[in-house]
């Protein structure tokens, strides 16, 4: 089989081609054929009929007069046409038929066309008898003479002619096609050759192209044509590709530098604390206090790089539970009171008023079906950003409210806010409004600026969202809404900002 596109293209339609010109020269040659026969017919029986008729006419009383018969047929003399008269008892009244020599043309058997027009009465009749090398056409013409006598006038003409144009003419057709499919198939490997030209030069192209230069882009001939298009697609793919990579390596440099803070910090301690061989068991303890804080702040970025690592994979899929918001946020406020009191902070949260008697009406619960953990994680992370930003004094309030549609989760705080040009920003991974702020209250539970983008995706997997939705220098306040009427459990959701946060550890840690 030929392997390359191009040979095949060029013999398709070479095949194509070949199929069309024999069609072609077939059906010609067929009307040559034909209409050179009809011609030959049509002189033939004109001819014979106006020997016929003078013969008639000569008043030959008797066809035993052969003399004066040949002489009538004499007057007509025409080449490469020749006359027989047979009687009723087929004998041959009178002929100028050539005879068979070689220095005659063409020649008739006489006893080959007495065969033929044995016993013909009623209708003329053609035929076509060989003789010699090729063939003769024959027309039969029955007449009564004028003497009563029946007698038969037969015209006969050579096809050597015709056979011979039609020879020439399928040499011709036959070489002609010959030359045209050599033609096609030279043109059409070079059409070929020409028009996939620009994916030779694409797949070369696309062969240099590697994970470090993914920014570069495979030629666009003609971006209106399909190969042009196609091109067009494939750089689009490596747009996104360069980004995917782009991301990918700033993720992995900004993971790296976030492990290597902490890790820094301890050997720093540990150094610090064993450069003396004997040291105040305060200052070991104040040394494995620290050791204690980063080993927990690295375990806590650790879980969360896990997590998003296997969300990224999209191997990290809900796992959706029945459970009751209102529960979910009482629980998480309670459990960073302690983190609120030990930083002087107060934590409000406002629970949904139920109304009096209601005897547990499911109507005033507040299902939600979620993966628990994940929200829990959310909540959580928010509660615990606020406390964290909060100075000492003020309130961190929590607020579940719910309208026909959804529900509600706020946290709002009394802290410096955020930055107007930051605030779309914070939902980045790895961004942190103020590295050097968040440094200094790393000292318990600063974080990697991962918690926003992990508690976004989490409200997105889950059909809802996580905004900031005040900020000024008073405090800020983000909102988790998430949808009320959920038919079935979430699916799996591949957001491309995903992250989860739900370990233990990564609660443990805070
Ligand atoms: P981290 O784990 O570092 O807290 P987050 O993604 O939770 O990361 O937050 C990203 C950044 O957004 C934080 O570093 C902080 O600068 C800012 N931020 C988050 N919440 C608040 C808040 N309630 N008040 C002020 N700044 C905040």
């Amino acid at each position: 089989m030929i392997q390359s596109v191009r040979g095949r293209l060029a013999l398709w339609h070479t095949l194509v081609l070949a199929t069309l010109l024999v069609v072609f020269a077939s059906l010609s040659y067929k009307i040559l054929e034909r209409a050179l026969a009809r011609r030959t017919d049509a002189y033939l029986a004109e001819s014979t009929g106006a020997v016929a008729l003078d013969l008639a006419t000569a008043h030959l009383a008797d066809m035993a007069d052969s003399l004066a018969a040949e002489d009538a047929l004499g007057e007509f003399g025409v080449r490469d046409l020749a006359f027989l008269v047979f009687d009723d008892g087929d004998r041959v009244v009178a002929s100028d038929a050539p005879l068979p020599n070689d220095r005659n043309a063409w020649s008739i058997d006489t006893a080959r066309i007495r065969a033929a027009v044995h016993g013909l009465t009623g209708a003329p009749r053609f035929a076509t008898l060989p003789a010699g090398r090729g063939e003769i056409r024959i027309y039969a013409l029955p007449r009564r003479s004028v003497a009563g006598r029946r007698i038969v006038v037969v015209g006969a003409t050579p096809l050597d002619d015709q056979a011979e144009l039609l020879e020439e003419f399928r040499t011709g057709f036959v070489v002609a096609i010959f030359i045209a499919l050599l033609l096609s198939l030279a043109g059409g490997y070079a059409l070929a050759r020409r028009s996939l030209a620009p994916v030779v030069a694409m797949s070369e192209r696309a062969a240099e192209i590697s994970a470090t230069s993914l920014h570069e882009r495979l030629p666009v001939a003609n971006a209106h044509d399909v190969l042009g298009r196609l091109a067009q697609t494939f750089n689009d793919l490596l747009a996104r590709l360069d980004t995917a990579f782009e991301h990918q390596r700033r993720f992995m440099a900004d993971a790296s530098h976030e492990l290597r803070t902490p890790v820094a910090i301890m050997r720093g301690e540990a150094d610090v604390a064993l450069s003396q061989p004997e040291r105040d068991p305060e200052e070991y303890r104040g040394a494995l206090r620290v050791v204690r804080d980063e080993g927990r702040r690295l375990s806590r970025v650790v879980a969360d790089l896990f997590l998003l690592a296997r969300v990224d994979a999209g191997r990290r899929p809900l796992q959706p539970t029945e459970v009751y918001l209102d529960e979910l946020v009482a629980e998480c406020a309670r459990a960073a009171r302690g983190l609120a009191s030990a930083r002087g902070t107060t934590l409000t949260y406002t629970m949904p008023p139920r109304p009096a008697g209601d005897g547990g009406d499911p109507a005033n619960d507040w299902p939600f079906v979620g993966d628990e953990e994940l929200l829990r994680s959310l909540v959580m992370n928010l509660i615990d950003n606020a406390i964290k930003h909060s100075p000492p004094g003020s309130t961190v309030t929590v607020l579940l409210e719910r309208d026909e549609n959804a529900y509600r989760i706020s946290v709002a705080d009394n802290g410096p806010g955020i930055p107007p040009e930051a605030r779309a920003r914070v939902f980045e991974r790895f961004f942190r409004v103020d590295r050097a702020r968040a440094r200094e209250a790393r000292s318990d539970s600063g974080g990697a600026g991962l918690g926003l983008a992990i508690g976004r995706w989490i409200a997105e997997a889950h059909g809802g969202t996580l905004d900031l939705v005040e900020s000024s220098p008073e405090g800020s306040r983000f909102e988790i809404r998430l949808p009320r009427v959920r038919q079935e459990a979430p699916a799996p959701v591949d957001v491309e900002l995903a992250g989860a946060a739900h370990d233990a550890e990564r609660l443990s840690a805070r």
